[in-house]
C-alpha cells in the first residue's frame, strides 16, 4: 500500500495472465486521480487487446488513456513535467533499460506503478521483470484460476492449434495464432524438443 507522502517509490504488480493486473493497475490509477495526483498511463504496443479498459475516469471528471509505446525512451519523451504517477502494463516486453527508467522515476520523487507477466509461457523469467521485482519496494503477485482443476493458477499455458507449444517456441510470439489459458504448476505442460527428451531420460 502506497503511504501518504511517501515520495518516488515502485511497485509491481504480476502474475499469469487473466490474474487481474490490468485491473489492479485500473483500480490504483483511479485512486491516485481520485487523490487529484496527475498521473500517465503507458502500456506496451505489443497488447492491443484490452485497449477499451484504459479510458480510466476519476469522479471529478479526469479522464485518462494509456498512450501505446514500445521502448523506456519513449515513456521518458512522452512524460509530462508535472506527473507525479507513471503507471506501465505489460511491463514483460519493455527492453531492459525499463529498470533504469523506473529507478530514475522513483529517484525524482515519480510513484511508479508497474504491471506485467513474471513467467513465460515456459514458467521461466519473463524480460526485465526479475529486475523491476527486485528493485521495487513493494511486489504483489496475483493469480488466477486454473481452468483445469480449478485451483490458483500461477502458468501461461500456451497453445497452438489447441496443443501446448514446445519449450523452444519463441517468448513472444507475433502475428497472434497462439492462445493462452491459466494454469496452476500440475497442469502446466511445456513438451521439450524429441532430442531434449532423449537426453533427459538417458
Ligand atoms: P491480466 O492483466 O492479469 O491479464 P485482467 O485484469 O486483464 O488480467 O483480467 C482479469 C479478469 O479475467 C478477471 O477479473 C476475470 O473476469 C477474467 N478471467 C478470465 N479467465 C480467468 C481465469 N482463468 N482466472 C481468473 N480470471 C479469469
Ligand atoms: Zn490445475
Amino acid at each position: 500500500m502506497y503511504p501518504a507522502g511517501a515520495g518516488g517509490w515502485i511497485e509491481v504488480i504480476c502474475g499469469v495472465m487473466f490474474s487481474g493486473k490490468s485491473e489492479e493497475l485500473i483500480r490504483r490509477v483511479r485512486r491516485a486521480l481520485i487523490a487529484r495526483k496527475r498521473v500517465q498511463v503507458f502500456k506496451s504496443h505489443l497488447d492491443e487487446r484490452y485497449t477499451g479498459l484504459y479510458h480510466v475516469s476519476s469522479h471529478d471528471g479526469r479522464t485518462v488513456e494509456a498512450v501505446p509505446v514500445d521502448s523506456p525512451e519513449q515513456i521518458a519523451r512522452a512524460l509530462l513535467p508535472d506527473t507525479q504517477v507513471v503507471a506501465i502494463d505489460e511491463a514483460q516486453f519493455m527492453p531492459s533499460g525499463i529498470v533504469r527508467l523506473a529507478t530514475d522515476l522513483a529517484a525524482g520523487g515519480r510513484r511508479v506503478i508497474l504491471a506485467g507477466a513474471d513467467t513465460d509461457f515456459r514458467g521461466e523469467p519473463f524480460g526485465p521483470m526479475p529486475q523491476l521485482l527486485a528493485v521495487a519496494e513493494q511486489v504483489d503477485k496475483l493469480h488466477a484460476i486454473c481452468v483445469k482443476c480449478g485451483n490458483p493458477a500461477s502458468r501461461n499455458q500456451r497453445l497452438i492449434e489447441g496443443v501446448p507449444a514446445r519449450w523452444d517456441s519463441p517468448t513472444i510470439m507475433v502475428g497472434g495464432q497462439e492462445s493462452y489459458e491459466a494454469r496452476c504448476r500440475a497442469c502446466h505442460t511445456v513438451p521439450r524438443r524429441d532430442e531434449d527428451q532423449v537426453e533427459l531420460t538417458v
